[in-house]
């Protein structure tokens, strides 16, 4: 068979906030691929639908959504170098599952190794340890794309440059990321450290992840995160549970702990949604965020399996149906090193307009990447969990002004929200890239609901 396609099939992101009905062709080899791009004129690639907002539906007006789930070959490893060849729709955890009992592992983990390597590329995404390891393109040797006349590019720093940059973080706009090249980090075994610090303040825990962050930018391997109680007022605002991990080597490993422990997660499931508002209210938030905040202790050389220390959210499947029929939006910003100022003041104004986020993470960024759509910049990453039903048409825009104002930007991989005025502010090099993007896709048959919503492509 060439190929599994679906009729009209309703879809949506992660969040379950944007829903698209839509033809889905799903390919299962190259020949079948290849047809069904030349075939359709307007099309969204996509690959786990991990992405919150609209990234991989298409646009209201039109076209067809090409899943890629059926090209996850891990194509071949060598266990020397390093170096895995995959295909586009394989799964992180697949390649994870592969190379972590030989001791090797993918050097960028988002907070869910349920995502393809397709859409960790299209998305740049980083992890943890951004300041030490850069994001998921920096590890990418080389990409084959097909292009929109089924021509297949290769793409690497050395061949095409810009193709290759303009594709790493280049939202699904290039073309079909077929298969990658991805170098992979050596690792003594599948465990790490934790260090936790509770902190009593915004002040407190900024000064925690300064202090992580010069280790990280040590060590590829050091990650670093902030839980927010952002339920808090006054002094207390941004009063939160800073952990660090690092790798544990053999020595680390109490006699009877075997190097790498056996993977416990199990398969993704698609919980239904909870009816009406679902169970994220204001109040059960705050009563579970000042219970975590009261039971946590600092506390050094906890060990914990890295995939769950990497990926905590993958135990969480059901978060997107608590928030009820309505979804949830995680609207995610990146703002400069000297700005934490503006972390404080979107805290407060959620807070005081009835929006206090249900979940608020703080990252620490390193450099960024040549990658022009890629979000890392220098600085601070927060990402807040709101419920959709809170939020009306332009409700977010006063904080998009208060981010770009502020040198900073949205993550495009989470957004559904965003003023599209401001997205050339937040990524000044969008016209480089719109540039790129129309010499690889002259027929421009590559959309999405993103690009269209933002006005990305042109
Ligand atoms: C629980 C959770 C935690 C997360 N944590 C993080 C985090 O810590 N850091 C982070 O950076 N991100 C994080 N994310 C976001 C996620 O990593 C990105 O949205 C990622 O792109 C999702 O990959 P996917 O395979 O689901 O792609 P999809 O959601 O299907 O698509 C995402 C984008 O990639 C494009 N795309 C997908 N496959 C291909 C392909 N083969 N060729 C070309 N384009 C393609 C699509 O067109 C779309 O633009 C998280 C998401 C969730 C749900």
């Amino acid at each position: 068979m060439t190929s599994e396609d679906h009729g009209p099939t309703t879809l949506s992101g992660w969040g379950r906030t944007i829903r698209r009905r839509c033809e889905v062709r799903r390919p299962t080899f190259d020949g079948g691929l290849v047809e069904a791009v030349l075939d359709t004129p307007r099309l969204t690639v996509r690959g786990a639908g991990k992405s919150y907002g609209d990234a991989a539906l298409p646009g209201e007006d039109a076209g067809d959504v090409l899943d890629l789930t059926a090209f996850d070959r891990i194509v071949s490893f060598d266990e020397g170098d390093g170096v895995v060849i995959v295909e586009g729709g394989a799964l992180l955890k697949d390649v994870i599952d592969q190379t972590l009992p030989l001791g090797w592992k993918l050097p960028v983990v988002p907070g869910t190794e349920r995502i393809t390597i397709g859409g960790a590329i299209a998305s740049d995404v980083h992890g943890k340890n951004h300041p030490g390891a850069g994001s998921f393109g920096q590890h990418v040797l080389w990409i084959a794309l097909l292009r929109s006349d089924g021509t297949i590019a290769q793409l690497s720093a050395g061949q095409d440059a810009d193709g290759f940059w303009a594709t790493i973080g280049g939202m699904g706009l290039t073309g079909v990321i077929l298969r990658a090249a991805i170098q992979l980090q050596r690792v003594d075994t599948g465990w790490m450290i934790r260090n936790r610090r509770r902190t009593r303040s915004l002040d407190e825990t900024v000064a925690a992840m300064q202090a992580g962050e010069t280790r990280q930018e040590l060590d590829p391997e050091r990650h670093v995160v902030a839980w927010l109680d952002a339920h808090t007022h006054g002094a207390s605002l941004g009063r939160g549970i800073v952990d660090e991990y690092y790798g544990a080597s053999t020595l680390d490993l109490p006699g009877a702990v075997a190097p790498f422990p056996e993977n416990r997660s199990s398969g993704s499931r698609h919980p239904r949604s909870l009816p009406g508002p679902g169970v994220v209210t204001g109040a059960t938030i705050a009563a579970a965020s000042a219970a975590r905040w009261h039971l946590s202790r600092s506390g050094n050389s906890q060990l914990v399996a890295m995939r769950s220390a990497l990926c905590p959210l993958d135990r969480a499947d059901g978060w997107p149906a608590a928030f009820g029929r309505s979804g949830l939006v995680q609207y995610q910003f990146a703002v400069p090193p000297e700005e934490i100022g503006t972390i404080h003041e979107v805290l407060a104004y959620l807070g005081t307009h009835g929006l206090t986020p249900a979940l608020a993470t703080l990252k620490n960024l390193g450099f960024g990447t040549a990658g022009a759509l890629s979000f890392p910049i220098p600085g601070w990453t927060l990402a807040v969990d709101l419920p959709a039903r809170r939020l009306q048409p332009g409700t977010m825009h006063p904080i998009d002004k208060l981010i770009a104002g502020a040198g900073g930007r949205v993550y495009l991989a989470k957004d559904a929200v965003t003023d599209p005025e401001l997205i050339p502010l937040m990524y000044p090099r969008l016209p480089t890239w719109r540039r790129t993007r129309q010499r690889l896709d002259p027929a421009g048959r590559w959309t999405s609901g993103l690009a269209e919503r933002l006005g990305l492509l042109s």
